[in-house]
């Protein structure tokens, strides 16, 4: 009787995982879009956006260098799991590296979750850049011994100047996941739980240059109106969880977001998985976490109608955005 007990048991085990590892497997193939692979830029003056994983991009006009986020450590599982979660220097190293500039004047973070804010305070320090982001951030930061003198805190609507680049911090609203909300009110020291990073302020970026401008959306969230006194060339939209919320809730994103900025380029960010580190290929979450083929569909619808250039980033790779 046990014996034929344990036998169905270990059966029950052995179907759960495999209907685990196939969900975890099943994800949208980003081969399918390499016909929108945007080209590497080729040298002439422009401002140039280089994607370097979820929605941490480096923007530059050559002369002075901006990131967002600057997350790099991209954790695996098993850390998320045990729910200590730390940045690496050997990973945060490479990610520079990638990036390929040493000096960075500013690090915009768009808001604190770990897959945002976790290692910006020390790309901050290792470029000599400044550490930009809500009172949230700024305890990350401080969690880190960053100085308070090298942290600032945006007022919203507000441009700040570095070099030729004019930087305004839009107040938006996270993608309502429900998952760490709330603020972070003491210096956050890690290691610490992914939920430890609570969200703080969600930020859209203007940019605007003498070249043109750009907008740049981490997370798939809006206050409607919010974007109603601003225009971008270029759009760089975080899709991270759109594919999963309803059709009306995707098409009210799209509209506040590409609908008011009227774009002529959109490139999607925020839709690969970031518990796999940036030296293996780029794939898409599993679509049980987040349907990215949807969210993708919907782009692909709005570009005909809203006529723009739908784009991917190559990775790591310099592409023109503003010429
Ligand atoms: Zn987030």
């Amino acid at each position: 009787m046990l014996r034929r007990l344990l036998g169905a048991l270990a059966a029950l085990l052995l179907l759960a995982a495999i209907a685990l590892a196939y969900l975890w497997n099943d994800r949208a193939d980003l081969s399918e879009y390499d016909e929108l692979l945007a080209e590497r830029w080729n040298g002439w003056p422009a401002v140039t956006a280089t994607w370097l994983g979820v929605s941490t991009v480096l923007i530059s006009d050559g002369e002075t260098h901006l990131l967002t986020d600057g997350f790099f450590t991209r954790p695996g599982l098993t850390a998320l799991l045990r729910g200590e979660i730390s940045p690496r220097l050997d990973r945060i190293a490479e990610g520079i590296e990638l990036a390929g500039v040493d000096r960075i004047a500013a690090v915009l973070v768009l808001h604190s979750h770990y897959d945002h804010a976790m290692d910006a305070p020390e790309v901050a320090l290792r470029t000599d850049g400044l550490l930009v982001g809500s009172p949230s951030t700024e305890q990350v930061g401080l969690g880190w011994g960053m100085p308070a003198s090298r942290i600032v805190i945006p007022e919203p609507g507000v441009p700040l100047d570095f070099g030729d680049f004019a930087v305004t911090f839009i107040e938006s609203q996270h993608l309502p996941h429900g998952m760490a909300m709330g603020t972070i009110d003491q210096p956050l020291e890690p290691p610490a739980s992914p939920f430890d990073y609570k969200v703080g302020k969600t930020y859209i970026l203007h940019i605007k240059h003498p070249r043109g401008s750009l907008a740049i959306a981490g997370s798939a969230g809006f206050v409607p109106g919010m974007l109603a006194d601003y225009r971008a060339d270029t759009v760089l939209l975080g899709i991270g969880g759109l594919g999963s919320m309803e059709e009306s809730y995707r098409a009210d994103y799209l509209r506040e977001v590409l609908g008011a900025l009227r774009p002529s380029n959109v490139l999607p960010i925020h839709y690969d998985d970031f518990t796999r580190p940036l030296s293996q290929p780029i794939a898409a979450m599993p679509t049980f976490l987040d349907d990215v083929e949807t969210a993708m569909a919907d782009l692909q619808a709005a570009a005909t109608t809203s006529s723009f250039a739908l784009r991917m980033f190559p990775l790591g790779e310099p592409v023109a955005v503003v010429e």
